[in-house]
C-alpha cells in the first residue's frame, strides 16, 4: 500500500446512468468533506449524455477524480428487448476485469472500495485486495428491505408476486402492495428477475450498507434492520449506515442557456410555480400527454413542464437523457401553447432540475418519484405529485403520500391507466392552494428542516458516515501491522 498514512483512498464504482452517478458523485463530495485527508477516485462507465459528461466534468476536482472505463458491448450477450436492468447488470458484470486492471493499475491503490446497486459481483475485487467495501444504495429503506428480503421471498412465495391478493410481508417493515413491487419483481420469468435476486442476496456480503436517507426519516425500517429477530436475520446485522440526504447543490451546466427560463421565474410570485418533469428517463404517452397538458392548463396555476417526445414505453429515455431535440408543439392540444403563454414555461428534454426547484417562486413538483428528484424536492421543502412510472416509483409514491405526508397521487396510478385532466387540474390546486393541501405543504418544510439537521455536524447522517470512515482508518491500520509483520518474519 503506497498510499500515505494518513490519507484514505476511497475507490467508487457507478452503475450507468444520470440517475445513479448524480449519487455517487455526491457521496464522494460528501467523504471529501467529511475528512480532509480523503481522496476519491470515482468508476463511472463512458456516457453518451452531455448533461452526464457536463456533470462528471464539473464535479471532478483535485481530491475527486473520476476515471472512465471502456464502453463495453452487449448486444451479443443481451437480448434486443432486454430490460433495463438485466442491461446495467450484464454491464456491470463485463466491466469487472476493466474495473479490476484500473484499480491495480493506480498509483495510489484504494484502501476503501464502494459499489452502487448494480455493481455487487465486484465486491469480490474489495476481497481480493484485502480493503473494506461497502455497498451504497442511493435510495431509501424500505426499497433496500424489499431487495435484501427478495431472495428469501422467491423461496417462500409461489407464483407471480404481482397476482397475490395479500400485501408481501417483509419482518418489521411496512408491507408491500404486490403490483407495486419494484420493476424486476414484476415477472418472475424475466432475465432482469434472476439478476435481481442474485444482487439482491450480494448486497449483505459488503461490510456496510449505506443509504441516502437519514435516521429520521424512516427510523422504523432502520431499527428492522438492526433487530437481529428481524431484517438483520436476513442481512446477517450487516450494519446500514444512512448518509444523506445527498443531492446536488446547483446544476451544471451553461445557465445562459436557460437564461429565459430563469428571467420568467425570478419574476413570479413566490411558490407560484409548479414544476413538471418525470426523471431522466421518464416518458408519457401520446393521450397522457393531452390529458397532462389540459390538466395543467385547467388548474390555471403557473408551470414548468420539461417536455420529451410522447411514447408508451414509459423509460424510454433511460440511457439518453437529455440528448436530441424535438417539436415539442405537437405533442399538445391546438392552440395549448397560445393559451398558456405567460403562464407556462415549456422546456424541451431536460431543464436545470436543482436550479428550479431551489428557486422560491416554486411551490410544488409533478414528479416521477425517482430517488434523486425525490430527495432534491424534499430539500428545497417542495411538495409535490406523485406520478410513479417504472423501477422502484411506485413504492416511493406510497412512502411519500402514506407515510412522509409530503405527496399527493391520483386515485388509480398513472402506469395503470390515462389519468384525467380533472385529476390532474385537481391534484395541481391542491398541492398549491387549496386549504386542503396546507398540511402537505407544511410537511414538506418540515421535512426539510429535518433533512438538513441530520447533515449538520453532529448530526445522525453526519455522525454515520463519521463512523463509516473511522471504522475504515481503524481497519487500514490493522492491515499495516499485519503486512509488516509478514514482511518481517
Ligand atoms: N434531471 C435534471 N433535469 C431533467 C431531468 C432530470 O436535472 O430534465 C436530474 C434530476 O435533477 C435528478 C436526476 O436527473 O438528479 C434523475 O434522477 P432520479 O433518481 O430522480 O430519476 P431517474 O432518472 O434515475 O429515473
Amino acid at each position: 500500500m503506497s498510499s500515505s498514512n494518513s490519507t484514505l483512498h476511497v475507490a467508487i464504482l457507478s452503475s450507468p446512468g444520470f440517475g445513479h452517478i448524480i449519487p455517487v458523485l455526491e457521496l464522494g463530495k460528501r467523504l471529501i468533506a467529511s475528512n480532509q485527508n480523503i481522496r476519491v477516485t470515482i468508476f463511472a462507465l463512458s456516457s453518451t449524455s452531455q448533461a452526464e459528461s457536463l456533470t462528471i466534468k464539473e464535479a471532478t476536482t483535485a481530491k475527486l477524480n473520476v476515471v472512465t472505463l471502456p464502453p463495453v458491448d452487449i448486444s451479443g450477450l443481451v437480448d434486443p428487448k432486454a430490460a433495463v436492468v438485466t442491461c446495467l447488470a450484464v454491464i456491470m458484470r463485463e466491466i469487472r476485469p476493466a474495473f479490476r486492471s484500473a484499480l491495480h493499475d493506480m498509483a495510489c491503490p484504494p484502501t476503501m472500495l464502494i459499489v452502487d446497486t448494480f455493481g455487487t459481483e465486484s465486491l469480490l475485487i474489495g476481497e481480493e485486495l484485502g480493503i473494506p467495501k461497502y455497498v451504497y444504495i442511493p435510495s431509501n429503506a424500505w426499497f433496500l428491505a424489499l431487495m435484501t428480503y427478495s431472495p428469501t421471498l422467491d423461496k417462500e412465495v409461489e407464483g407471480e408476486y404481482v397476482l397475490r391478493t395479500e400485501p408481501l410481508k417483509i419482518p418489521g417493515c411496512r408491507t408491500v402492495v404486490p403490483e407495486e413491487v419494484i420493476d424486476p419483481m414484476l415477472d418472475r420469468t424475466n432475465q432482469q428477475y434472476s439478476e435481481y435476486i442474485r444482487f439482491s442476496a450480494e448486497i449483505s456480503l459488503g461490510d456496510g450498507i449505506l443509504l441516502n436517507i437519514w435516521e429520521e426519516l424512516q427510523p422504523t425500517t432502520l431499527a428492522a434492520f438492526r433487530d437481529e429477530k428481524l431484517l438483520g436475520r436476513v442481512t446477517k446485522m450487516v450494519p446500514v449506515y444512512p448518509v444523506g440526504p445527498l443531492t446536488r447543490l446547483v446544476q451544471s451546466g451553461d445557465m445562459t442557456v436557460n437564461k429565459d427560463l430563469f428571467d420568467w421565474l425570478d419574476k413570479q410570485p413566490s411558490e407560484s410555480v409548479i414544476f413538471v418533469c418525470l426523471g431522466s428517463g421518464g416518458t408519457l404517452s401520446n393521450e397522457q400527454m393531452m390529458e397532462m397538458a389540459w390538466g395543467l392548463e385547467l388548474s390555471q396555476q403557473r408551470f414548468i413542464w420539461v417536455v420529451r417526445p410522447p411514447t408508451t414505453k414509459s423509460d424510454a429515455a433511460f440511457f439518453t437523457a437529455g440528448n436530441g431535440v424535438g417539436d415539442v408543439s405537437t405533442y399538445f392540444p391546438e392552440g395549448f401553447l397560445t393559451r398558456t403563454s405567460g403562464m407556462g414555461f415549456i422546456v424541451p428534454l431536460w431543464a436545470p432540475q436543482v436550479d428550479i426547484l431551489s428557486h422560491l417562486s416554486v411551490g410544488g413538483f409533478f414528479s416521477h418519484c425517482g430517488w434523486n428528484s425525490t430527495l432534491e424536492s424534499v430539500k428545497n421543502g417542495v411538495p409535490m405529485i406523485a406520478w410513479p412510472l417504472y423501477a422502484e416509483q411506485r413504492m416511493n409514491a406510497t412512502l411519500l403520500t402514506e407515510e412522509l405526508g409530503v405527496a399527493v397521487r391520483s386515485e388509480v396510478p398513472p402506469w395503470k391507466k390515462v389519468v384525467g385532466r380533472e385529476e390532474i387540474e385537481r391534484m395541481v390546486r391542491k398541492i398549491m392552494v387549496e386549504n386542503d393541501g396546507f398540511k402537505i405543504r407544511g410537511r414538506a418544510k418540515e421535512l426539510k428542516r429535518s433533512g438538513e439537521r441530520a447533515l449538520r455536524e453532529g448530526g445522525s447522517s453526519y455522525n454515520a458516515l463519521s463512523q463509516v470512515v473511522s471504522k475504515t482508518v481503524q481497519d487500514m491500520k490493522i492491515w499495516r501491522m499485519n503486512y509488516h509483520a509478514n514482511e518481517n518474519a
